[in-house]
């Protein structure tokens, strides 16, 4: 028999399913009157549920890392998956931002905007957002100490999460990066002539997707960030911000759905190679692909 408990962490099933809001409580329980009880009496405690509503990610990094930048599923496609979340569009045509079910492209020249139909992406990370809850936001000078904040906030370091900051910023420094033609350079090459621009005084959101250390090799561990400005008009991949004031809201994710490329030269790509260090590069560089030799960023209104 399905049964329902409560503990400090939320709603569960006895099948351990988490449910984590009112409307999915009231979905869930609308599912246990279609199914039929025989079948799922057998479940063991703790079973997972697997696809029940996950974190959906197009392609591994190690293929973006090594410069596989084709489209593997359409904006449309990820959309049906979620309407939040970060990634970039084929042709590494940019960073890729979807808020609310909208997906933004902020191109090499700073330029935000609504992604055509019949473009597509060959890595992004969405869910459908739920917030599971709300932090304090806090008042942080850098995007380490933001890091550092939200990772003693949320203790769960083995479970995914998405989180949306919805903020006041004193300065935020975003970077983009520049469509490419095949054949396609690795990305640790192409970064290096990443756009850099730093923006005073602004509001909007951050858009965080949180992974596991130990996805190394499939997605970004630790904390991945896009910015979009209230306004639509600012966008980027965060390198650094300082926030006075917001609203954080988090969404912890067990279930992992990866989807993986079908191009015909797909077995030939080497994705077990330890790229962990080239990706800490390329996710955090502030110009030159190179933390050794840092870049001033530009002061611009990319515009
Ligand atoms: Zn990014």
């Amino acid at each position: 028999m399905h049964r329902l408990c409560v503990d400090g962490r939320g709603v569960w099933s006895s099948s351990g399913i988490r449910l984590k809001n009112m409307k999915r409580r009231l979905r869930f329980l609308f599912a246990l009157l279609l199914v039929p009880l025989a079948g799922c009496g057998a479940a063991a405690p703790g079973a997972a549920d697997l696809g029940s509503d996950p974190i959906t990610q197009i392609s591994v990094i190690n293929a973006l890392m090594i410069g596989r930048y084709d489209g593997v599923a359409t904006i449309s496609e990820l959309l049906r998956h979620g309407d939040f979340g970060v990634g970039t569009l084929d042709h590494l045509d940019g960073e890729l931002i979807v808020l609310d079910g909208t997906a933004y492209q902020v191109g090499g020249n700073g330029v935000v905007a609504v992604v055509g139909v019949g473009r597509s992406t060959p890595f992004a990370t969405v869910v459908r957002f739920h917030a599971d809850g709300e932090l304090p936001c806090p008042v942080v000078a850098s995007l380490s100490e933001l890091d550092a904040s939200l990772s003693e906030a949320l203790p769960q370091k083995n479970e995914f999460a998405a989180i949306r900051v919805d903020a006041r910023l004193a300065s935020i420094t975003l970077r983009s990066v520049h469509r490419q033609e095949p054949p396609y350079k690795p990305l640790g090459e192409v970064a290096r002539s990443q756009s850099v621009w730093t923006h005073d005084k602004l509001e909007g959101t951050l858009l965080g997707i949180r992974c596991p250390a130990w996805v190394g090799g499939l997605n970004v561990p630790g904390c991945h960030w896009h910015f979009l400005s209230k306004d639509h008009k600012i966008g980027g991949h965060v390198l650094d911000c300082s926030i006075e004031k917001g609203r954080v809201q988090y969404d912890l994710r067990r279930d992992w759905l990866i989807k993986l490329e079908n191009a015909p030269d797909y077995h030939k790509a080497d994705l077990g190679q330890d790229l962990s260090r080239d990706l800490k590069r390329v996710e955090s560089a502030r110009g030159g692909g190179n933390e050794a030799e840092p870049r001033e960023p530009k002061s611009t209104t990319p515009r």
